[in-house]
């Protein structure tokens, strides 16, 4: 799993070794304590999202 160093918005302090990905992009600043959320990591697709006619296909066969 990849680490990332991340600068707080809040208060420009260095924020190192964020496991960014388990956490979806969010972490609290080690200085202020405020949290934070990076959009990039963020996982919409994780569970899949199936129309009306591809569930009923899905049934059906
Ligand atoms: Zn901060």
């Amino acid at each position: 799993m990849d680490k990332f160093d991340v600068t707080c918005p809040n208060c420009k302090t260095i924020n190192k070794d964020l496991y960014l990905w388990e956490t979806e992009g969010r972490f609290v600043c080690e200085h202020c304590g405020k949290e934070t959320q990076i959009k990039r990591f963020e996982r919409p697709n994780r569970i899949p999202l199936y129309s009306s006619e591809e569930i009923l296909t899905k049934v059906f066969v």
